[in-house]
């Protein structure tokens, strides 16, 4: 038996069954790692030592017959922008390469308290700045599908561990698609909560009313499993919602006949018929299940990229103020005063992308054309939100492509910003609006290499239940496996 490749439920099964132990199971993953991490190279730190610990701990519960937690013994990744205690947090930039937070992030610390492994930390683009996991400080990771391709981004090393089995599930963070690209690039699943379902205590911030930490997992009722651990208030973050969190698990199984499903035309312009095909395959398995699919307008949606680009970077000039040599990690030593030692840390400790995202966000902000720029975005954030919310007025999920484009070539996109930009065309808008949102595998792109597509499913805030269960029913009526 491939101990690596198990579902969360199989392995909660096995370990009853005294099949394999948990330090079984952790062993043969850090042994996959050990053979496939040096091609994919999703990881940036392992943690063995915090897994097996684990293990031991779970496999003492089976021989003393005491009831197992949710995610006993299922080892998984976490994003390096998450805060582990004792181990190293670099969210892939030098300016932290040699950081170790004295404290777990919440979502960290719920999946211990459920029996998970955490194995070890994986690469991101820096400071969740990208879509393709090349803007990482250290090395690009590749794609587990094709290897010369970019695993999309910002959380491409949890996608690409889940996909290649380097872990049983992971968890990435997504501020404007994050999670639900890399999964839709990679063939797995991907989910965002509604904003402020999970606690942000401890994920590093990027751009704070956008920031959401969440599950990646092969399967939907991986991600259920792992969502209903991490969702739930948090005293520590004060923007975390109070809302009673559902058993995710249970609510997989409810019936979707009848359901309304809405496809915004705004998603389809222009598609290319590579993905567009699969999705439409995708949509008449939904009908054939007995949902109502039919078409809706969101006509703010071509505002979403430029107005998500001027809100995110002018928060993350301010949250990347900190960096300033004298707080967290790296220092720059050979400076005269105390300026020149702020402006050479930040210049050697920053990438490209970031001192990009700074020096606009920066100018956003200032006083000249906060109104200009800034405050308008405000608004038309506003409108496409009230998009989201007249569209569930009418209908009750949304269904759109997650990207515009399978997995590009590594380096395809390096030189041009703006095409990187165009990325998250279909997954900033949910971002902006808060509302919920996974990607599930819609089959491949048909030319040769078979790629990767992804399908988005968006549903009213907190309604995080119905989304799953909507993806649960096309994954088992083949819909991963469509055209
Ligand atoms: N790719 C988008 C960006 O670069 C989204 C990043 C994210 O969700 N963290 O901002």
């Amino acid at each position: 038996m491939d101990l690596t490749t198990l579902s969360i439920d199989a392995i909660h099964a096995g370990l009853l069954a005294r099949q394999f132990s948990a330090e079984e199971l952790v062993r043969a993953t850090l042994e996959r790692i050990e053979r496939e991490n040096k091609a994919i190279r999703a990881y940036l730190t392992l943690s063995p030592e915090r897994a097996l610990a684990q293990a031991l701990e779970i496999d003492r519960k089976v021989r003393a017959q005491e009831p197992l937690p949710p995610l006993a013994g299922v080892p998984v990744a976490v994003k390096d922008v998450l805060s582990t205690k004792g181990v190293r947090t670099t969210c892939a930039s030098r300016i932290l390469e040699r950081y170790i937070p004295p404290y777990d992030a919440t979502a960290v610390e719920r999946l211990e308290a459920a029996g998970a492994s955490i194995l070890g930390k994986t690469n991101c683009d820096e400071f969740a700045m990208g879509s393709s996991t090349e803007n990482s400080g250290f090395f690009p990771t590749h794609n587990p599908r094709d290897l010369t391709r970019v695993p999309g981004g910002s959380s491409g090393g949890s996608a690409a561990a889940v996909a290649a089995n380097l872990a049983a599930a992971a968890l990435g963070s997504d501020t404007g698609g994050s999670i639900r690209q890399p999964a839709a690039l990679t063939g797995v699943v991907g989910m965002m909560g509604t904003y402020g379902r999970v606690s942000r205590y401890g994920l590093v911030a990027f751009a704070s009313s956008l920031d959401h930490v969440g599950p990646f997992g092969r399967t939907v009722s991986d991600v259920a499993r792992v969502l209903g651990v991490i969702a739930g208030r948090d005293a520590r973050d004060s923007t975390s919602a109070d809302v009673p969190v559902p058993d995710y698990w249970v609510a997989l199984e409810a019936d979707v006949r009848g359901l309304k499903v809405g496809v915004p035309d705004e998603y389809f312009n222009g598609l290319s018929p590579e993905i567009g095909d699969n999705i439409q395959k995708g949509l008449d398995l939904m009908a054939r299940l007995g949902m109502k699919v039919e078409p809706i307008r969101m006509l703010h949606t071509d505002y979403a990229i430029a107005c998500y680009y001027i809100i995110c970077t002018a928060e993350a000039s301010s949250n990347l103020a900190r960096y300033d040599g004298v707080r967290y990690g790296f220092r720059e030593s050979g400076a005269d005063d105390l300026r020149e030692m702020y402006k050479k840390t930040r210049d050697h400790g920053f990438g490209a992308e970031v001192k990009r995202r700074i020096m606009l966000g920066t100018y956003v902000l200032s006083s000249g054309y906060y109104d200009a720029y800034y405050r308008k975005a405000q608004k038309v954030r506003a409108l496409i939100t009230r998009d989201f919310l007249e569209a569930f007025d009418k209908v009750d999920i949304l269904v759109t492509p997650t990207s515009p484009v399978p997995a590009f070539k590594l380096g395809e996109r390096m030189d041009d910003p703006l095409q990187m930009y165009l990325a998250d065309i279909y997954t900033v808008t949910a971002s902006l609006a808060g509302v919920p949102g996974i990607s599930v595998p819609c089959g491949v792109t048909r030319s040769s290499p078979h790629l990767p597509v992804g399908m988005q499913i968006l549903a009213k805030h907190f309604d995080e239940a119905r989304l799953l269960r909507v993806a649960h029913a096309f994954e088992r009526a083949g819909g991963f496996e469509v055209a």
